[in-house]
């Protein structure tokens, strides 16, 4: 019988995928650019090999699929997809639907759903993460473009997402590109507690000196509290692990410069453009691309020798509560602006994106997975008007607790020139945010002094620009 499904591309990611959809009875045609691979997969699929038609051609794997056809892309991001689209384009009615299920960037997603608006298949570009576990396993699915073509694919998707208490971690969260941008905040998000995380490592290895095993020790104790998440757990996994060759630490032996790949920075170029504070995601970007100039940095260790370090007390049970309330502190700090740059992208382009909705599926299946984020699902769904986390009633108390525990821990570090820069945005954030009177009038002051921009005044008075001459 034919396919319920077609999939193009058998990476690392596409392969899990086919073997998930497989897995839950649907019958999956596949197709590779390179054709040795099909050969290859279908030897690894094993029984799962029943549900898959390996097909040598994109006609084939057109020919396979029960109509209406979907078609998963999971090729390379960029002119792969493109490539594959023109390829298909003329294989396909109107009523089929090509899903890019690849980390693409939305506005790349917007121009191909134009392109094909009315001239082709229905587009679909679908944000998928989990890494190659997720796929295998439930990922959790982020999907944007026109809701009916959705609906067609829906059965499959609900049946490979990841399952949080039973409820599948998929959902069509508007038209456009809205999936591959929810999937970009994702994304920008876990730079921004992957950096935090590191920065609390930093601190206890560097300005006390604690081993790997030690500071293992201590995420696995937070990861049984209010920090729980993967990302916690896979850090006191990773910390605790052993070099083969030789016994030490594996951490202790792993260059220091992080890569990336670009979905990180475009969140960050995103907040820019909505002119959205994401500070806490662009500290995170930067500090990707400072590890990565380890040249630089040896040279500076040179010229900028530290002091000698002063005497740092032991580590008490009082500082590590509060370094862990300062991880949860500036991790909403950092959750709060992604949300608010989705809420400010969904004004923009008029999405509706639900926010509470966008929670409740990153709380399985993704990187930044979590029941945090099932906290913050409820604090969006108990206030569905306010679109800044930080303002719900829910985490507003959180942030009374815990604020001053990051500015301690911000402070100490710094005293002791340890680098925080994703956890120090955070506090200025905060700091900046519960001001309500800023430091912007001499911004404008100055704006009107040498450009005559105008302000307004506070006792709002019909008087838009100063007398500056007089000084
Ligand atoms: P891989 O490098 O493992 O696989 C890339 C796939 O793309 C291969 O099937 C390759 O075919 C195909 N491909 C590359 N260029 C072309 C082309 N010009 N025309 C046709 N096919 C092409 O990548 P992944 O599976 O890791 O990633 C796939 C997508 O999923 C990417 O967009 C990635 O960003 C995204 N993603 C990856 C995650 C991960 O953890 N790895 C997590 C979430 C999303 P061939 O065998 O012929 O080279």
């Amino acid at each position: 019988s034919k396919a319920d499904i077609g999939l193009i591309g058998l990476g690392v990611m596409g392969a899990n995928l086919a073997l998930n959809i497989a897995e839950k009875g649907f019958r999956v045609a596949v197709h590779n650019r390179t054709a040795a691979r099909i050969g290859a997969f279908l030897g690894e699929a094993g029984a799962l090999g029943e549900n898959i038609i390996g097909c040598q051609t994109a006609e084939a794997l057109v020919e396979a699929i029960e109509r209406p056809r979907p078609i998963i892309l999971m090729v390379q991001a960029g002119e792969a997809v493109d490539a594959q689209i023109e390829a298909l384009k003329p294989l396909l009615d109107p009523e089929d639907i090509i899903i890019d299920a690849g980390n693409a960037n939305f506005r790349d997603t917007q121009r191909r759903m134009r392109a094909l608006d009315g001239h082709g298949p229905a587009f679909v570009g679908m944000g998928v993460s989990g890494g190659e576990e997720g796929a295998r396993h439930g990922p959790s699915i982020m999907v944007g473009g026109p809701r009916a073509a959705y609906e067609r694919i829906q059965p499959v998707l609900n049946a490979i997402a990841a399952r949080y208490e039973g409820e599948a971690c998929q959902a069509w969260l508007g038209p456009e590109g809205a999936g591959h941008f929810v999937k970009t905040i994702h994304n920008g998000i876990e730079y921004a507690d992957m950096q935090m995380i590191a920065e609390i490592y930093g601190f206890l290895r560097d300005r006390h000196g604690l081993p790997a095993q030690e500071i293992a020790a201590i995420f696995a104790r937070w990861n049984e509290g209010r920090l729980n998440s993967y990302l916690i757990e896979i850090t006191a996994a990773v910390l605790s692990a052993e070099d083969p060759h030789g016994g030490q630490p594996l951490v202790d032996v792993i260059v220091d410069r992080a890569g990336q790949k670009g979905t990180g920075r475009w969140s960050a170029i995103e907040a820019q453009t909505l002119g959205i504070p994401a500070t806490a995601i662009e500290a995170a970007v930067a500090a990707r691309g400072l590890s990565s100039m380890k040249g630089e940095r040896e040279a500076a260790e040179k010229l900028f020798p530290r002091e000698n370090a002063r005497q740092v007390g032991p580590v008490t049970p009082e500082l590590l509560h509060t370094l862990e309330q300062a991880l949860l502190a500036g991790k909403i700090v950092a959750y709060a602006q992604g949300f608010a740059v989705m809420a400010a992208a969904s004004r923009e382009y008029g999405w509706s994106l639900p926010l509470d909705t966008v929670a409740r599926i990153w709380r399985a299946g993704c990187i930044i997975r979590s029941q945090f984020l099932g906290e913050i699902a409820q604090a969006f769904e108990a206030a569905p008007e306010v679109d800044n986390l930080l303002a719900t009633p829910a985490f507003a108390s959180l942030m009374r607790e815990a604020n001053g525990h990051l500015r301690q821990a911000v402070a100490l570090g710094i005293g002791d020139g340890i680098g925080m820069p994703a956890l120090g945005a955070a506090l200025a954030h905060f700091d900046i945010l519960r001001r309500g009177r800023g430091t912007a009038n001499l911004i404008q002051a100055q704006r009107d002094y040498f450009g005559a921009h105008g302000f307004d005044r506070t006792d709002g008075l019909d008087i838009h620009h100063g007398d500056w001459r007089q000084v």
